[in-house]
């Protein structure tokens, strides 16, 4: 049996009724009435999962969340009655990762379950990502790297290229999975377009660092950040 799903909510029929559901799909559940009780229990339990109410009746599920996200990135998911509430799940602050409106279908909410602890399975099999090297830094609100430092004036598709090398320090992508990661729709564009944006980033990175190429190129295939870079 793995790691439990804890359940923070306190209306106890929506509570039993997704431990229900989510047992029939052979997770372990445990529930919690009020934040403080899901506080005690997480250290000891490591939860795999956390499905948060917001409206808890000692803490909102907001503050809970923020204390939980001080030691944990475990899976977040919101359950909100007020559609008010809805924006500041989305704000990107508090580190949820996904949220559901009540009332909704326990069926439906474990499948959204599955598909967040698949896609963070996959994270965590992944190397771990980084999302700073040493001489870069990615600010996700306002869109801007810094190299040692100095702030880069890239433009969308450079952005993205550069923050996609940045998060995996020696990686190596190739030119097609650059693509993908960095473009709307890779399939529109050529696989010489990354070759073109990277030689638009690389002059500005030597405009501030003239002798030395953070960026490998892997001849044929495709690019690299280099790990010490
Ligand atoms: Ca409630």
């Amino acid at each position: 049996m793995g790691k439990p799903i804890f359940i923070v909510e306190d209306e106890r029929s929506i509570s039993d009724a997704l431990a229900y559901a989510l047992r029939s799909e052979g997770f372990s559940a445990q529930c919690f009435e009020t934040g403080a009780a899901a506080l005690a229990a997480f250290s000891k339990e490591s939860p795999d999962f956390v499905i948060l109410d917001i409206g808890l009746p000692d803490m909102s599920g907001f503050e809970l969340c923020k204390r939980l996200r001080l030691t944990s990135s475990v899976p977040i998911l919101f359950l909100t009655a007020r559609a008010e509430e809805i924006d500041r799940v989305l704000g990107f602050e508090l580190g949820g990762d996904d949220y559901m409106t009540k009332p909704f279908s326990p069926r439906e909410l474990v499948a959204r379950v599955k598909a967040i602890l698949r896609r963070s399975a996959q994270e965590v099999s992944a190397p771990a990502p980084t999302s700073v090297s040493r001489a870069f830094v990615i600010n996700e609100e306002t869109l801007v790297v810094t190299y040692r430092g100095k702030p880069l004036d890239l433009s969308r598709y450079e952005f993205r290229l550069l923050s996609v090398l940045v998060r995996r320090p020696g990686r190596v992508y190739s030119r097609e999975e650059l693509m993908d990661r960095a473009w709307e729709s890779p399939e529109m564009s050529l696989e010489r377009t990354v070759d073109t944006h990277i030689k638009t980033i690389r002059a500005k990175l030597r405009a501030i660092t003239p002798d030395h190429d953070p960026i490998v190129t892997h001849r044929g295939f495709g690019y690299s950040l280099r790990e010490d870079a």
